[in-house]
């Protein structure tokens, strides 16, 4: 049996609460591989590790010193050092990165140092070898992960390892230029380590119990998911439940390894299994969990005969295109087509733009933008399972007086994606949740 454990800021953030990881870690010897964070948040207000590296960044190109906010960076590892009894010459590692960080002048070197450090400190702490992610983790020139070669370097690094400590976030592409994952991206290196090593279990412990089955700022005390698929998973970060990265799923899913959410600060919790397929049981549960996200806008065609006009969508796919523009969901009828697409894209004239060429394109009837538009995801591999979900779905938001604006059903049945205006975001949410789960 082997276990990777991938470990989230909060839990790294001082010497005390390393302590528990070590504790974590030698309560079950099958937790042989470890992926670090770099230290986040120790109270509320406080600065991670991270942030204070991309402002180093700011001011190396400014000034070319890393200056005061790497001070803090200092200080912070001088502290964990201090707490944790190291030995080892913390001062020259200090100063090297610091060195190389206004000679490197690279944004992702400079964020990556975060990670890189805990790593170092984490591999003295528990006497483990360091193995660094520059030469395990690689990207290809174009900035996007190698997985196959990354999963490759990583097991033959591992192999023969009893354990080994690596640090998150980053990799290097094949130059030795060293590049991040986006915000978050240590949960990914933790997934390709226990790809790349077959492990039978991916922990990703974190400062909370795993999922809840909705937003607990809207809801008071939502539900714990126990568990739910990769699937489920999928639909649920992208629309904004952020307990994981949700590209941290693609290394595991192939290999049907199971990932399992654990809270550092209550290792006897259960927490939350994301599991593949093989491995799901359906519980009986029609909904598993409700996410969503303000903001979006949805562009409406409308023309008489579009069904038999071919290439209709094409041709407006193509504008979108132009202006590198992503959708979301793509609704239509037999006269209609709509697209959702995050507002943020639109600003500064793309949008008047894009309606301007779609009317060349297609010469529509109507087109129109709706904008403010809240998204709204149910899933549940449940819903397709039982009849009258959507008629309880809809019969619920109607009773607390919303109007839907839009309606996508993917034909996977996982989920039924509601549009309302944003103002009605948070009673459409608790509208659901009380039908579903009370
Ligand atoms: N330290 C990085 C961040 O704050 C990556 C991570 O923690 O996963 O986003």
């Amino acid at each position: 049996m082997i276990k990777v454990c991938k470990f989230g800021g909060t839990s790294l953030a001082d010497g005390t609460t390393m302590r528990r990881v070590a504790e974590i870690l030698s309560a079950d010897p099958t937790r042989r591989y470890v992926v670090v964070s770099a230290p986040g948040k120790r109270y509320g207000g406080d600065v991670k590790i991270t942030d204070l590296l991309y402002e180093c960044h700011r001011s190396v190109e400014k000034c070319g010193k890393a200056g005061e906010a790497f001070e803090k960076v200092k200080e912070r590892f001088r502290g964990i050092a201090f707490e944790l009894g190291l030995t080892f010459d913390v001062e020259a590692l200090l100063a090297r990165t610091e060195e190389e960080i206004e000679h490197e002048r690279s944004e992702e070197f400079t964020a990556s140092r975060g990670e890189y450090l805990m790593g170092r400190f984490m591999a003295a702490f528990l006497e483990l070898p360091f193995v660094d992610a520059c030469d395990i983790v690689r990207f290809s020139s174009g900035g996007k992960l190698d997985d196959g070669k990354s999963f490759a370097l990583t097991a033959a690094a591992l192999k023969g390892k009893k354990g080994a400590v690596v640090p998150g976030f980053y990799g290097a592409d094949r130059t030795g230029r060293i590049h991040t994952f986006t915000r978050g991206g240590s949960d990914v290196s933790g997934a390709i380590v226990a790809r790349a090593v077959g492990a039978d279990l991916y922990e990703n412990w974190t400062d909370v119990s795993g999922f809840l089955a909705c937003d607990p700022r809207i809801v008071d005390d939502p539900a714990h998911i126990r568990s739910l698929s990769y699937k489920e998973l999928r639909e649920l970060s992208y629309m904004g439940a952020n307990v994981l990265h949700s590209e941290s799923i693609f290394p595991v899913r192939e290999a049907d390894i199971p990932i399992r959410i654990k809270n550092t600060f209550r290792p006897e919790e259960a927490g939350t299994d994301i599991l593949p397929m093989s491995r799901y049981r359906y519980d009986g549960r029609i909904v598993t969990g409700i996410a969503g996200k303000k903001n979006f806008a949805v562009v409406y065609v409308e023309k008489s005969l579009m069904n038999s006009e071919i290439g209709f969508a094409r041709r407006i796919l193509s504008v979108l295109e132009r202006y590198h523009v992503s959708f979301e969901h793509m609704p239509s009828g037999i006269d209609t087509i709509s697209f959702v697409i995050d507002e943020e894209q639109l600003k500064g004239g793309t949008l008047e733009k894009i309606t301007e060429d779609i009317k060349a394109a297609v010469r529509p009837d109507q087109l129109r933008v709706f904008d403010d538009i809240a998204l709204i995801a149910v899933v549940g591999h449940g819903m397709s399972r039982n009849v009258g979900t959507s008629a309880r779905l809809f019969d619920a938001i109607a009773r607390a007086g919303v109007n839907v604006r839009m309606i996508d059903q993917g034909s996977s049945e996982l989920n039924i994606i509601v549009g309302v205006d944003n103002e009605n975001y948070e009673r459409t949410v608790r509208a659901v949740y009380e039908e579903f789960f009370r």
